[in-house]
């Protein structure tokens, strides 16, 4: 298999076969993210894609669940994806591929392109949402507003295509978390994403964000901030959608259907945020300051 960058995908993501389509992330700029550093976008070669289907082939000829690989593969032109779908589905009749996409490659297609690629295999888009806080999306350099992900994200209904989203807690700073989550249900609450990835900001060293609050130009929100984010925001909700929450970037492991446990959920959540308010709140700060997450 050929892999020439790092492979970054949901964690529901992890039992898929991975196949490298693009290297890096056409964007590339978004001041939290370090994910493609040294890795300039570009396409694989189809001949490398195809090497890799067939080794799949003798390994596992029964693969269904397939993962192509990149920062944004959705950005490479209709023609071009639909001849690298076209090669999956070649090899894998019953292929179903899912990636990765910004908002703006969705709003560079059309309905007609993106049905196109869902008939080539292309069923189920994620997309990295992040907030419906057009000030953070400003700020973080998202390169979109939320009127462009209404957009885009209507156009993949309108195909048919099933899309996920990704939300990142934290990014409107300090005090501003309550309103974010109103924001950001709101936005929601006008799609149909069949999963959304709960996440919190984290401030990787040798970003611009991560200068930013070295110079406490961002003010990071706290523990318990963040939580009551999702708090908000999950109460706020009305769609029908699984939530996934991973320990990595919160403290919390689940994958639920929110409308019926939403109440539980809530309640768990907010449980959790109670108790940080006894000092261990400021042990999690201290451990931020040296980015030594506890
Ligand atoms: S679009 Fe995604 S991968 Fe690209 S820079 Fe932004 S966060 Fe990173």
């Amino acid at each position: 298999m050929h892999y020439n960058g790092p492979i970054v995908r949901p964690q529901t993501d992890a039992d898929s076969v991975f196949i490298e389509v693009t290297v890096g992330c056409t964007h590339n700029s978004c001041t939290f993210c370090n994910f493609y550093d040294g890795y300039p976008f570009h396409v694989a070669p189809i001949k490398q894609i195809e090497e890799d289907l067939f080794e799949v082939k003798n390994q596992y000829p029964k693969a269904k669940k397939f993962w192509a690989n990149g920062g944004n593969p959705y950005a490479l032109n209709t023609e071009k994806l639909e001849e690298i779908g076209k090669l999956f589905q070649k090899h894998f009749p019953d292929g179903r591929i899912s990636t990765y996409a910004r908002v703006d490659d969705l709003n560079r297609k059309s309905v007609e392109d993106m049905t196109r690629l869902k008939e080539a295999g292309f069923v189920d888009i994620v997309v990295g949402f992040e907030t419906g806080d057009d000030k953070a999306l400003e700020y973080v350099n998202k390169g979109y507003t939320s009127e462009d992900v209404l957009s885009g994200c209507k156009k993949l209904e309108e195909a048919g295509v099933d899309y996920r989203m990704i939300f990142l807690g934290g990014l409107s700073g300090r005090d501003n978390g309550e309103e974010a989550a109103k924001k950001t249900a709101n936005v929601l609450n006008q799609l149909h994403p069949y999963i959304m990835y709960l996440n919190s900001v984290s401030i990787l060293p040798g970003t611009k964000l991560y200068q930013d609050w070295e110079t406490g130009i961002f003010k990071e929100a706290g523990e318990h901030e963040n939580i009551m984010e999702f708090v908000t925001m999950l109460e706020h909700m009305k769609n029908e959608i699984m939530i996934f929450a991973a320990p990595n970037t919160t403290p919390f492991s689940f994958f639920v259907d929110l409308q019926p446990n939403k109440e539980e959920l809530l309640r768990q959540m907010c449980q959790y945020a109670q108790r940080l308010d006894d000092g261990r709140e400021e042990k999690i700060e201290k451990g931020r300051q040296k980015r030594d997450y506890v």
